[in-house]
């Protein structure tokens, strides 16, 4: 057996602060377009990840950057929805644990 490598590293998109793919929450394109919190880190599409704090978001919010992160167009409503889902997870603590599809 080989040693286990390190765990994959990804970047928050507001902060550009690097972290440990699991300590990250992802936001997800689905393959039928529609962008979802990713409770599970494991949903099929493209993915751009943010730290679990508010003060992220709200910078992703204020300069469009899932728009550019996942290659799309979201209006005010898709960031509404994205904030109360990306707050039910961190206020949760558990991502991964919920039945939150
Ligand atoms: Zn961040």
């Amino acid at each position: 057996m080989s040693q286990q490598r390190k765990q994959p590293i990804r970047t928050c998109i507001a902060c550009r602060s690097t972290s440990d793919k699991r300590k990250l929450l992802r936001i997800v394109k689905g393959t039928d377009g529609h962008i979802d919190c990713d409770a599970t880190g494991k949903c099929a599409g493209r993915g751009a990840y943010l730290c679990p704090v508010t003060a992220c978001f709200e910078m992703a919010r204020k300069r469009r950057l899932l728009d550019r992160a996942l290659k799309t167009s979201l209006n005010n409503d898709d960031y509404q929805r994205l904030q109360d889902q990306f707050k039910a997870l961190i206020e949760s603590e558990v991502p991964g644990l919920g039945t939150v599809n």
